[in-house]
């Protein structure tokens, strides 16, 4: 029987390519999103894959949506913890909000998300738990502290719950893309990007969605089951760590 995958964040840039990578390769999917209906109107128009609308910061969010996800397509195989937001500013200027809405967007959602799941993975002795972090949280970045914080908890966050699970044959794996050509990137202004961003990246290009839905798919897969508590750099060599 096919496996179920639920995908945070899944209806647009990464998000997206992983939703449509792991249904081709044969996982019933569910794409969930936060708040831009357009953008999810648009997947549904592309693919078949039912998307659900909750907010991955609330754990109340999240214990429901999943409970419907459960409902409607079966126990839940394989987590992509995607969804993530930046509120990028210098540290002497960063508000509270901007702070606990990056954590909470990005680090506080995976324990909101995995939390609910991770019962009924124990109970049936299988899981795939795949978080994406960033490059960022790896070495830093200016104009970050709150992201890169919350990045490097991502990073945290998969070793100790890869120790705890292992014997329960759940993986738990992170990926950390560099720079990818999503809306999130394309925020950035072209002459920051071209000047400072792309001279920086030894492939001297952008890495592509699919590329990191590609790597997803890998680690997802039930021949993947030794591979666990990795950190996977997915970021045209510019940080090797
Ligand atoms: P996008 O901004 O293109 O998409 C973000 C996705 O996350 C959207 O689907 C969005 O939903 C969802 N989301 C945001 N907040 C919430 C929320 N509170 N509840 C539910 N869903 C939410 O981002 P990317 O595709 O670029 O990034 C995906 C992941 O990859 C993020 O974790 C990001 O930090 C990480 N990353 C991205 C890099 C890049 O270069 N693009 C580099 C390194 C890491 P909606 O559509 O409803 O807004």
């Amino acid at each position: 029987m096919a496996r179920v995958a639920l995908v945070t964040g899944g209806t647009r840039g990464i998000g997206a390519a992983i939703s449509k990578a792991l249904k081709a390769a044969g996982y019933k999917v569910a794409a969930n999103y936060g708040g831009n209906d357009a953008a999810a109107e648009k997947f549904k128009g592309e693919t078949d894959i039912p998307v659900y609308k909750w907010d991955v910061s609330s754990f109340e969010a999240c214990s429901e949506g999943i409970k419907k996800v459960e409902a409607e397509l079966g126990p839940i195989d394989v987590l992509i913890n995607n969804a993530g937001i930046t509120r990028d500013t210098a540290f002497h200027k960063m508000t509270l909000e901007q702070w606990s809405a990056v954590i909470n967007t990005n680090l506080g959602s995976l324990f909101n998300m995995t939390r609910p799941i991770i019962e009924g993975m124990r109970a049936r002795k299988f899981g795939r738990i795949i978080n994406i972090s960033s490059i960022n949280g790896q070495k830093g970045q200016f104009g970050q502290v709150n992201y890169s914080a919350a990045k490097a908890g991502d990073i945290g966050f998969t070793k100790a719950l890869a120790l705890e699970t292992a014997k329960a044959g759940i993986t738990v794996n992170v990926i950390c893309p560099g720079y990818i050509n999503t809306e999130m990137v394309q925020a950035v202004p072209k002459d920051v990007l071209e000047k400072s961003i792309l001279p920086l990246i030894p492939v001297g290009r952008l890495g592509e969605p699919e590329e990191i839905a590609r790597t997803v798919v890998f680690l997802a897969a039930d021949e993947a089951g030794a591979i666990t508590g990795s950190t996977l750099s997915v970021n045209g060599g510019q940080y090797m760590a």
